[in-house]
């Protein structure tokens, strides 16, 4: 995502120069999101997930080299080596590796039929797996496992989510995670929280899953959905500073100014610190960041978290970033499926988390991006039609 925008964004800026794009996938920069929801669900066609087509870059004279590995750099030469030993000269690099799915450490996790999301030949290993009345468990209930779950139950499979939190999708705060563990067990989701699998058991592939209470859980299918990590490999070989993602400034420059990175891979000052998202937004808007840092000076990169996700033909949608332990204002009823919530730091805006509730989280994205000032006695007056609102243009990726 964040390779793909960058150079559409780089010929966008008239840079006329050689431009290669290098993924080690045998096809072009492509959406991720519909994997786990449309795609996964047989109805989306491959072609569809491209950001871009062939055709495109071909106009663009982006050289893209599908399926090439890249796998050293050498800032001192300026010189990048794929697999098979070709070396070629740049002037810029930017690094958009994406991060790769943790697989825990247990007994039986190289078994096959247990799967890992992130690439389309995952989807259509698991998609062969999600048959009528196949017997799937889903390994974590953040927003994939979330995802991968309902849509494995609107298949006709029957589903056990575990999660090792209390509710599933806990870090959009503990209103939108009940009623999202209530979406779950009504549409007949086995939700089992505060556990984890111990052990996952089969003779030749997957047959059961152990959890820790020594429960036993048959199934066809294990979808491991336990987090991810950045690909930092390259870089760290390159010598560029790496903590838990690539760091870079605002400008998205590593501690090489010649070497970028953007997307999922990168880690950029916050005020306190440092942050990396690994959401589709981020990707897709550092991308293109990268890509005019790389011919000119910029502001620093600032632009507001935003992530969505879909559940059972809902749409959750948060801008900004929600802090766990601060104390949220709840504005409609979860139970009508149409409910907003907020976190302020004195009347500052921080977060807005929308479900089904488009209008509410535009407002919240004005009104964080201008820095006005809420009072929060007087939420209901600032911002009275948004909570009442029918939901309308969904701000995320729709694909079919
Ligand atoms: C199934 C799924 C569903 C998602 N759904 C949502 C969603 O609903 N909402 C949301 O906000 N976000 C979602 N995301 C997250 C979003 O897709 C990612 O944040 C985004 O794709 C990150 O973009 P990126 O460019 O950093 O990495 P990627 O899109 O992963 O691209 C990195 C590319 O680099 C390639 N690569 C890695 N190493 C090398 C190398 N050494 N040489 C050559 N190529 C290499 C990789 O193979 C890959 O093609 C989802 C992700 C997944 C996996």
């Amino acid at each position: 995502m964040a390779a793909g925008r960058a150079t559409e964004r780089l010929r966008e800026l008239g840079f006329d120069g050689p431009l290669v794009l290098f993924t080690d996938e045998p096809r072009l920069p492509h959406e991720r999101p519909p994997l786990s929801k449309q795609y996964l669900r047989g109805k989306l066609p491959e072609g569809r997930l491209l950001v871009r087509s062939a055709a495109f870059y071909a106009e663009n004279a982006v050289e893209v080299r599908t399926s090439t590995r890249v796998v050293g750099l050498s800032p001192p030469e300026r010189t990048l080596t794929v697999a098979g030993g070709e070396r070629l000269r740049y002037d810029r690099v930017l690094l958009a590796l994406g991060s790769e799915p943790v697989r825990p450490a247990i007994p039986g996790r190289d078994l096959p039929g247990v799967e890992t999301l992130r690439t389309v030949e995952d989807a259509d290993r698991i998609r062969e797996r999600l048959r009528l009345g196949a017997r799937v468990l889903v390994l974590g209930a953040g927003f994939l496992g979330s995802e991968v779950a309902a849509t494995a139950q609107e298949m006709g499979c029957e589903v056990h989510l575990v999660e090792a939190g209390e509710l599933p999708l806990g870090a959009l705060g503990s209103e939108v995670a009940a009623w999202a563990a209530d979406r779950h067990r009504e549409h007949g989701v086995r939700l089992l929280t505060s556990t984890t699998a111990t052990r996952l058991e089969g003779q030749g592939e997957v047959e059961a899953a152990v959890l820790d209470d020594g429960t036993v859980i048959p199934c066809e299918l294990v979808v491991v959905a336990v987090g991810a990590r950045p690909r930092v490999q390259l870089a760290q070989r390159a010598g560029l500073r790496v903590r838990d993602g690539v760091l870079v400034d605002g400008a998205c420059r590593t501690s090489v100014p010649e070497i970028l990175a953007a997307g999922d891979i990168a880690r950029f000052p916050s005020p306190g610190g440092t942050t990396r998202s690994e959401h589709w937004d981020s990707a897709q808007l550092q991308g293109r960041h990268a890509a005019e840092a790389m011919l000119g000076p910029v502001q620093d990169f600032a632009a507001l978290p935003y992530v969505w996700t879909e559940l059972y033909g809902s749409t959750v949608q948060q801008v900004g970033t929600w802090a766990p332990a601060r104390p949220a204002l709840l504005r409609g009823d979860p139970a009508s499926g149409r409910f907003t919530t907020l976190q302020l730091d004195g009347g500052r805006l921080l977060a807005c988390v929308a479900v089904n509730q488009y209008p509410a989280l535009k407002w919240a994205r004005q009104v964080m991006e201008s820095g006005t000032l809420l009072d929060p006695d007087k939420l209901d007056q600032e911002g009275p039609r948004v909570w009442s609102e029918p939901s309308s243009g969904p701000m995320t990726l729709r694909l079919d």
